[in-house]
């Protein structure tokens, strides 16, 4: 089943997940409908909270790049209780968007080029691996969601003010849209 994404502006968004406990049925259905949702909305990512939830779990599609280009892989992966074991102390700049946040892409936000990160997988595995690129933007990301962080908390001065603007714009645009659905 598709689920609504919640957007910029909801609460919910801005809350700390709980880690889960146990992997039951009802947490393999809601990985289930992210992956779906991930894949109905084209996201690269999608956390828990952008769909409502608190559970401690996002998803999101490999991705690779050749010769500087990216592309989306058919890979998956589930993250529950993701934690970031270690970042390198080498920074990257890459450009980012957001389910949450429709329209807005920023270029160059800083982040940590390689990561290394713990979760369990749907079947309770512990995996610990090294990741660096796009696959580690992604994931650092998502775990933010779980977090309350949004990537636009990671901009530069400089680029939240070039921003500021576009984001009032689609905080309205949403606004807007939500109370066309309530009347
Ligand atoms: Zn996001």
């Amino acid at each position: 089943m598709q689920l609504d994404l919640r957007y910029i502006g909801d609460s919910i968004l801005r809350e700390k997940t709980k880690e889960v406990d146990v992997i039951t049925d009802e947490i393999r259905i809601l990985v289930r409908d992210m992956i779906e949702t991930m894949h109905a909305k084209n996201g690269i990512g999608l956390a828990a909270p952008q769909i409502g939830s608190l559970h401690r779990i996002f998803v999101c599609l490999v991705v690779e790049e050749t010769e500087g280009q990216r592309f989306k892989t058919e890979t998956q992966r589930v993250y529950i209780n993701p934690k970031i074991e270690s970042v390198s102390e080498e920074m990257v700049g890459m450009n980012e968007g957001c389910l949450s946040i429709p329209g807005l892409y920023v270029d160059h936000i800083m982040r940590p080029k390689t990561i290394t990160v713990s979760s369990i997988d749907l079947e309770g595995n512990k995996i610990v691996e090294t990741i660096t690129g796009w696959h580690a933007r992604v994931v650092l990301h998502e775990n933010d969601h779980l977090n309350g962080v949004l990537f636009i908390d990671r901009l530069q001065p400089k680029q939240k003010k070039m921003v500021e603007e576009e984001v009032k714009k689609i905080k309205k645009k949403i606004e807007k849209k939500q109370s066309r659905i309530r009347h």
